[in-house]
């Protein structure tokens, strides 16, 4: 269920319930139910990125390949990010972290070190505002063009995928990353890793639902998410998974200016 469709199916019960207020008299207070439902859609699509409700967005890949997609946030972190790397280095896995434009700066050496390490950079916005979506569509063209400019400073390179604040989509995020030709990620296992929730709960989480073609959110803000994410690497590896980026999931080429590996 599409919002399009969904707006088309709200107006057509609020023309029918006018009909039947014109020629049966009817209450108006039948309009309340399509109003209720209607409003409960748009809160479900919204915050429900797999729903495809506002944009269409990748959260997995269809493969029985024992296959995975680590899957970072709000980077880059000063303390965290490089505890991360070590993991990834440790573990031989790759995975894809997606940037916040205003942590950039100070930040750059480490950009350049997720990418000389064979990671990939994703745009997360530029300033990850808590109301950020209220912005319209020129609001979300600056936010994502303001970060993409800082990172292909650092790196010399164009990044094409992008992760909605706090996997919140709206029509007018839909429609900037369209403009600039962004592909919209989410996920398919969140592990929750920001809440209070302990390791181990935040760990089983993940592991439970661990399967084929999984993109797994985390974040590495906190010590709590190193701990879940060296238990998440060990498991995968007994399992028997390999780990990568998304874009090594997804099979998608890079775009843009050619990255320099060799970028100091
Ligand atoms: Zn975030």
């Amino acid at each position: 269920m599409t919002y399009h469709l969904t707006r088309f199916c709200f107006i057509a019960a609020i023309g029918v319930i006018a009909l039947l207020y014109w020629f049966f008299a009817i209450t108006l207070w039948w309009l309340v139910l399509p109003s209720v439902i209607y409003s409960a859609c748009l809160i479900y699509g919204s915050s429900v990125i797999q729903a495809n409700f506002f944009a269409p967005a990748t959260c997995s890949a269809d493969t029985t390949e024992k296959i995975i997609a680590l899957s970072f946030d709000d980077d880059p972190h000063s303390e965290y990010t490089p505890q991360v790397l070590a993991l990834l280095a440790k573990y031989n896995a790759t995975a894809s972290f997606f940037v916040i434009g205003k942590h950039i700066h100070g930040n750059e050496n480490l950009l350049k070190q997720i990418i000389v390490e064979g990671h990939s950079i994703g745009n997360h916005s530029y300033s990850h505002s808590f109301f950020i979506d209220f912005k319209n569509v020129q609001g979300f063209k600056e936010e994502l063009t303001q970060t993409e400019e800082l990172i292909f400073k650092v790196i010399g390179k164009r990044v094409k995928l992008f992760r909605p604040p706090y996997g919140v989509t709206t029509p007018n995020l839909a429609k900037a990353a369209k403009l600039l030709d962004y592909r919209i990620i989410g996920w398919n296992i969140r592990s929750l890793d920001t809440t209070k929730d302990t390791v181990e709960v935040i760990t089983q989480r993940v592991q439970s639902q661990m399967k084929s073609g999984a993109i797994i959110l985390l974040h590495d803000t906190s010590h709590k998410s190193i701990q879940v994410l060296e238990q998440t690497l060990n498991y995968a590896q007994q399992q028997g998974y390999k780990i990568v980026s998304i874009e090594q999931l997804l099979n998608i080429k890079e775009v843009g200016v050619q990255m320099d590996r060799n970028i100091r």
